[in-house]
């Protein structure tokens, strides 16, 4: 199952990779299940069970093409949003720091800081702004104290992120802001679609890349992150209760921008498109801030 967030209204998203068209499942529920996004995921199995029983076919009569433009982050409004850091070995060796091996270091991006998956940033005045693309899981259970055998089970859907950062704020002391540095305005796209972890052969061994201009800067895969999606989200359990709607971002493979000699960064007029084999992709142009004083 693929669900949207088109114009703020939960969808199902069916047909072929590269001609999908969205029903609405509000309409098409007749109602049994909101529209709203956030409210899709407290309800994440009697939906799944729901539309298991669709007629597909009969479904594409009212289907309607996506228009990219309207898409939203799959879950706009979580209540927590966690974000881990040096979750691949080759990305902790780049920052040379060691690889965690209790738990990666886990901070949030602020709710704020999300949208859809094809957009304009602005780049902060005087800000050295990076990429990393990410996998990003969204809950469909809650998590308490779960055991990794049971945590794919607790995920709704996976779907493309990126944890735009802008490094100076970031890693200014007297202690790394990691929350803010990574929270400016449009710094979280992800998108396009959740897809459910069932559409994979193999959820846990997906190629994800970036290019800025057309250029690969990033390629790797998540079967390489030191805490896969159900050891990361067992490992967060025990120490929170994870609520459905709630987004973990999973880290970010080697070849961002501070780990170059010499180190680059994203400016103005540059593109950075985004991708995770079986999900889709994202789309970001920059902009200079025109707020300069
Ligand atoms: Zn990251």
């Amino acid at each position: 199952m693929r669900i949207a967030n088109l114009d703020d209204r939960a969808a199902l998203v069916i047909g072929p990779a590269g001609d999908e068209k969205a029903v609405d499942i509000a309409s098409v529920s007749r109602g049994r299940f909101a529209s709203e996004l956030p409210a899709i995921y407290p309800v994440w199995d009697e939906l799944t069970a729901w539309a298991g029983g669709l007629d597909v076919a009969a479904l594409r009569a009212e289907a309607h093409t996506i228009d990219r433009a309207t898409l939203g982050a799959p879950s706009p409004a979580p209540r927590q949003v966690f974000a881990a850091g040096l979750n691949y070995h080759a990305h902790a060796a780049e920052s040379g720091l060691a690889s965690p091996t209790e738990l990666p270091p886990v901070f949030t991006k602020y709710v704020s800081s999300f949208s859809g998956p094809d957009t304009v940033v602005v780049l902060p005045a005087g800000g050295n702004v990076d990429w990393e693309v990410e996998l990003v899981a969204v809950i469909g259970r809650d998590a308490s104290n779960i055991d990794e055998s049971a945590a794919w089970s607790h995920v709704a859907g996976l779907t493309v992120g990126q944890d735009i950062s802008e490094r100076i704020s970031q890693l200014r002391g007297p202690a790394p802001q990691f929350g803010l540095g990574k929270s400016f305005r449009g710094f979280s796209p992800q998108g396009p679609w959740l897809i459910t972890p069932d559409e994979f052969d193999t959820p846990d061994d997906l190629e994800l890349g970036c290019a800025l201009d057309g250029e690969e800067v990033q390629k790797g895969r998540t079967r390489d992150l030191i805490f896969p999606v159900p050891k990361l989200i067992a490992a967060l359990s025990r120490t929170v209760t994870l609520y459905p709607g709630d987004v973990v971002f999973t880290g970010t493979p080697a070849g961002v921008g501070l780990g170059r000699e010499p180190q680059r960064f994203i400016q103005a007029g540059q593109r950075l498109d985004s991708w995770i084999e079986g999900i889709g992709e994202l789309h970001q142009t920059f902009i200079a801030d025109s707020h300069l004083t």
